[in-house]
């Protein structure tokens, strides 16, 4: 049996944008690190997700990360280099942000399971148990890569990846290589393969090019879908699922190459490669799954009350507050699925979740 290491009020759990804006909210609300809140992060280091991502994601290739509440971006590049890579220079930028607002994460310690205890949360870790009395969830997706079910897949002799394990391009020279999936990372990794070996890329449909940028309207319209979806308790859907793909220069130059000939998704997998319905195969050393994540919420399970419609209704003003459960704030999750949401997020979950524990009589400053 473990000690109960800390007894605070709240818990965020997850440093990435989502928790270090909540955090940061938190203390300027007036708590105090250590004493009324702690953050824990399973990572080894400052960055959240962005710490694992591959190396030729770089500035230029990222649609675009917002600054956190309080702090620049810009201003924490040594260089004006887009190509610079994200995964050394969000890092760089969160761990001059925890530094700056004094925001000390407990690393690494990840999350194993949360239950409730008389009207508190036991949070048990893979060190210690901590006891809250509310939670800012900011989890992300990264921890749990999705890959749908195709008969057959087990008998494959080759190697299935998930778009988490790309590290190089080089890595498949030589191989002929299945790429699933229509969103950007498939695309971006269907590019960089393309160009080192032979690829066969498959979608479940057509993929949904938009005509134009991808402006701001486009960008609150897809958030509202989502919303719209969490608030009556369906599971979200990635907001790019949404709002389709932007027809930029960079794909019209893929288009170029010829590389962007799409097939259907096929129907079975078999010992060699792919069959398709038609009875057609093709064989492949690696399929590639670029089909998406979800979100890590699984040390919740004990905790978060789960809708017949497959997800968890959200409600409060950016359906952040899991409607069955408020002390339980989800944050960086559906709407609030990038750099711009996890901010707003952050700080509704942070003043709401104030509220809540203050409207049940805990003093929390
Ligand atoms: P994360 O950054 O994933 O942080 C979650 C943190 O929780 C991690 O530090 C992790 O260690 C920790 N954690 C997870 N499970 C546990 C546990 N059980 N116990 C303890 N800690 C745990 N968004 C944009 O706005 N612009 C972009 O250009 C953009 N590009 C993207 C490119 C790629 C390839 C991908 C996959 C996503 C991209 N996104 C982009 C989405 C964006 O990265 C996230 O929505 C955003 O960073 C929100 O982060 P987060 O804090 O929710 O999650």
């Amino acid at each position: 049996i473990k000690n109960i290491r800390y007894k605070t009020k709240i818990a965020v759990i997850g440093a990435g944008q989502a928790g270090l804006s909540a955090a940061y909210h938190l203390k300027r609300m007036g708590l105090t690190i250590g004493k009324d809140f702690i953050i824990l992060d399973e990572a080894p280091s400052p960055g959240g997700a962005w710490q694992f991502r591959w190396d030729s994601l770089t500035l230029s290739t990222v649609n675009k990360i917002h600054d956190l509440p309080g702090m620049s971006f810009e201003e924490t590049l040594s260089t004006s280099d887009t190509e610079v890579q994200a995964n050394t220079a969000v890092p760089h930028y969160f761990e001059l942000y925890e530094k700056k607002f004094e925001l000390q994460v407990y690393r690494p310690v990840k999350v194993d399971k949360v239950y409730a205890h008389h009207n508190r949360f036991h949070i048990d870790t893979n060190n210690e148990l901590f006891s809250d009395l509310g939670i800012i969830n900011a989890t992300g997706t990264w921890e749990n890569p999705y890959i749908p079910d195709y008969p057959g897949a087990a008998l494959f002799q080759g190697e299935q990846l998930h778009t988490k394990d790309f590290k190089t391009a080089d890595y498949f020279r030589g191989k002929h290589v299945i790429v699933v999936g229509g969103g950007i990372s498939a695309i971006q990794l269907l590019d960089q393969i393309s160009q080192i070996t032979t690829t066969t890329w498959v979608t479940r449909r057509p993929p949904l090019f938009r005509e134009g940028p991808f402006d701001d309207m486009a960008g609150h319209h897809a958030v509202a879908m989502v919303e719209e979806r969490v608030r009556q308790g369906l599971p979200p859907l990635s907001v790019v699922a949404v709002t389709g793909l932007p027809y930029t220069s960079e794909i019209q130059k893929i288009e170029q190459r010829g590389v962007l000939k799409r097939f259907p998704m096929f129907k079975e997998i078999t010992e060699k490669g792919i069959k398709w319905d038609n009875g057609i195969e093709q064989k492949a050393d690696v399929i590639l799954w670029n089909t998406g994540f979800k979100s890590s919420l699984s040390h919740l399970d004990a905790v978060l009350p789960k809708e017949v419609q497959g997800g968890i209704q959200m409600t409060g003003r950016l359906a952040t507050m899991v409607a069955k459960e408020p002390r339980i704030h989800l944050v960086g999750y559906g709407p609030s699925a990038s750099t711009i949401g996890a901010n707003r997020a952050g700080s509704a979950a942070a003043k709401e979740l104030l509220n809540t524990l203050s409207d049940v009589g805990h003093s929390l400053t």
